[in-house]
């Protein structure tokens, strides 16, 4: 479904390398997975995908056609896109937000409005907010509506940067699995960018590793956490178990507060 060979892309005249030959291939209903430190080139590589970056030199084809084949807007209309902070018009009732998209596609006002209450309830949201604000909403609200905006003219691909991102743990945990099973129920194609290594070993098939530009590793969850692996991957797979573990020892072999009423562990890192 999405097929980017030898992509690279510089910025600042070709001193900052942000993609450096990236190559990768995610199938129809595939669910990737892309992980590495701020600054690695995940966001530009996923922005090829919808033509928001151009590659300097690579290809990038799109259920086996070129993406600039046709014209940017045709082909971001199949290709949702949500981000952190997701960017609804804020002066825009729900329903309109959702709406943008097949209004400019010059659907009827029934099937538009049709389809907001269809998209509520994928995204479990009450019908009746439809005619609020967002900014009557609370951030996870918010972020999904974004993802109905992003499928609201029936986008089979969805690109997520950092969309779970500003949510608080468990608010965001929930939205997670929503997500997965949406992608499940529709037939989705995602790509899912995330700094937390454990979100995408929980919701994604293939987990593709960034560093400095240059794709590390892509594998299985399975594959990346054993096996013959880069070292900078194998710490990273590795990040949530050692958290897990350090939490579960701090919790269980003594009490911090009794001996440390300050929390000045605590403060000073586990
Ligand atoms: P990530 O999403 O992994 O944090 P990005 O793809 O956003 O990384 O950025 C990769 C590198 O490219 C960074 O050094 C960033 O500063 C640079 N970069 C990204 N977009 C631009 C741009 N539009 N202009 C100049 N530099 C950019
Ligand atoms: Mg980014």
């Amino acid at each position: 479904m999405i097929a980017l060979r030898n992509v690279c892309k510089s910025f600042d005249g070709g001193r900052t390398r942000a993609v450096d030959d990236v190559s990768l291939d995610v199938p129809r209903g595939g669910f990737l997975a892309i992980v590495g430190e701020s600054g690695s080139g995940k966001s530009t590589v996923v922005k090829t995908i919808n033509r928001l970056v151009e590659p300097d030199t690579g290809t990038v084809q799109i259920d086996g056609r070129p993406a600039d084949a046709d014209p940017a807007h045709i082909l971001r209309r199949r290709i949702g896109y949500v981000f952190q902070g997701v960017g609804l018009f804020p002066h825009l009732s729900v329903a309109e937000n959702i709406g943008v998209t097949p209004r400019l596609l010059g659907w009827e006002p029934a099937r538009i409005a049709g389809r907001v209450d269809e998209l509520l309830d994928l995204v479990r949201l009450p019908r009746a907010y439809a005619s609020r604000r967002p900014d009557a909403l609370s951030g996870g609200q918010r972020q999904r509506v974004g993802i109905a905006r992003a499928l609201a003219a029936e986008a089979t691909i969805v690109l997520l940067d950092e969309a779970f991102g500003a949510l608080d743990p468990i608010i965001r945990a929930d939205l997670g699995q929503d997500y997965r099973r949406l992608h499940e129920q529709l037939g989705l194609t995602t790509v899912m960018i995330t700094h937390d290594v454990s979100e995408a070993v929980l919701l994604a098939d293939r987990i593709a590793v960034m560093k400095d530009g240059r794709l590390l590793a892509n594998g299985t969850p399975g594959e990346l956490a054993a096996g013959d692996v880069d070292p900078y991957v194998r710490e990273l797979m590795d990040a949530p178990r050692r958290l897990a573990e350090r939490v579960a020892e701090r919790l269980s072999s003594r009490d911090p507060g009794a001996r440390d009423p300050a929390g000045l562990d605590l403060v000073r890192g586990v």
